[in-house]
C-alpha cells in the first residue's frame, strides 16, 4: 500500500492545478490512495492569501472531492481530508468545521507562532533575526497544545520551524521530546512530509532526529508529499519509504472517516 496524504490545489492561492489533476498524477504513479488535503477556511478574514473561503470550499472543494472520489474509485481510493490550522482562540470553529465535515483524516499544522501578541505566519521569511530558542520554544508549545486539541489524526510537517534556521541545544532538545510525548499521549500520527527536500532545508519533515524520538515512544507514521503542484505528488517517497522501514518498521497509517489502521507499506511501483 502507497498513499499520498497530503495534497493542496490552485484554491490555496498558493498552489497550481485542480484536485481531479492530483487524483491523476497519483493514479498515474500507480498509488492506492491519494488524500486531498487543502488548507482549510477559516473564519472572518484570517490570511485569505493561503487559503481557500468557506464559500469555496463548499461550493467547489468540497463536492470536487466526493464526485472525483466516485469518478475513479475504480483506479485510486480518493480520501477526504483537510489541513487544518492550530490557532490559539480559534479551537472552537476549527473543531466544529472539522467535526461536521466527515472527513477521513485531519491534519494539524501549525503555521502561526504568536510574538508579542500577534499571530506571526511561518510561510515567509517574517522570522529571520529572531532568537532562535524563543521561537522554538513558542512553536513546539503550539505544537504541544494541538495534540492536546482533540481535532486531528496526524500532525503535519512537525519540525517546519528549522526552515528559519536549525539548532540544537538541551532546551530544544527537550521541546520537542515533550512536543512528541504529547502527540503519542493523544494517541496521534506524526507524518514524514517530503516537501522539505524540495526546499533549502533538504531534509524531510520531520528529519531523522526527531523519527528516531518517534519509534523510541512508538508514534505512527503517514506519508506526505504536501504537493502544491500535481507534479509533485509523491515526490521523493523512495526516501520517504526507506525512513518508514526504519523508523516505524514498514508500517504505515492510513484512515477512513478517521478511524486509523495500520498497512505495510509497499515499494514505489513502477512507473508508467
Ligand atoms: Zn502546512
Ligand atoms: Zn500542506
Amino acid at each position: 500500500m502507497i498513499s499520498d496524504y497530503h495534497t493542496h490545489t490552485v484554491l490555496c492561492k498558493h498552489g497550481e492545478g485542480d484536485v481531479e489533476q492530483y487524483i491523476l498524477k497519483a493514479i498515474e504513479l500507480g498509488f492506492d490512495e491519494v488524500g486531498c488535503s487543502d488548507h482549510s477556511p477559516m473564519p472572518g478574514n484570517f490570511d485569505p492569501q493561503h487559503r481557500m473561503s468557506l464559500e469555496q470550499y463548499y461550493s467547489i472543494y468540497a463536492p470536487s472531492v466526493l464526485e472525483l472520489a466516485e469518478k475513479y474509485k475504480d483506479r485510486i481510493v480518493v480520501k477526504r481530508g483537510i489541513e487544518a490550522e492550530f490557532l490559539p482562540g480559534q479551537e472552537q470553529w476549527v473543531g466544529g468545521f472539522v467535526r461536521e465535515n466527515g472527513f477521513d483524516f485531519v491534519i494539524g499544522s501549525v503555521h502561526f507562532v504568536s510574538e508579542d501578541g500577534e499571530e506571526m505566519p511561518l510561510f515567509g521569511r517574517e522570522y529571520e533575526g529572531c532568537e532562535l530558542e524563543d521561537l522554538y520554544e513558542g512553536y513546539y508549545e503550539a505544537i504541544r497544545a494541538s495534540a492536546k486539541s482533540g481535532m486531528f489524526d496526524i500532525i503535519a510537517h512537525v519540525d517546519l520551524i528549522k526552515k528559519f534556521g536549525h539548532r540544537s541545544s538541551k532546551r530544544i532538545d527537550e521541546l520537542i521530546r515533550e512536543a512528541l510525548k504529547a502527540i503519542k499521549a493523544s494517541d496521534l500520527c506524526l507524518e514524514i512530509n517530503t516537501s522539505g527536500l524540495r526546499k533549502p532545508e533538504r531534509e524531510t519533515y520531520p528529519g531523522e532526529g526527531i523519527l528516531k524520538i518517534a519509534k523510541e515512544l512508538r508514534i505512527p507514521l503517514t506519508l506526505g508529499s504536501d504537493a502544491h503542484r500535481p507534479e509533485d505528488v509523491g515526490t521523493d517517497f523512495d526516501v520517504a519509504i526507506a525512513l518508514i522501514e526504519q523508523y516505524a518498521d514498514g508500517r504505515m497509517s492510513v484512515f477512513t472517516k478517521r478511524q486509523r489502521s495500520e498497512v505495510r507499506i509497499s515499494s514505489l511501483p513502477r512507473r508508467l
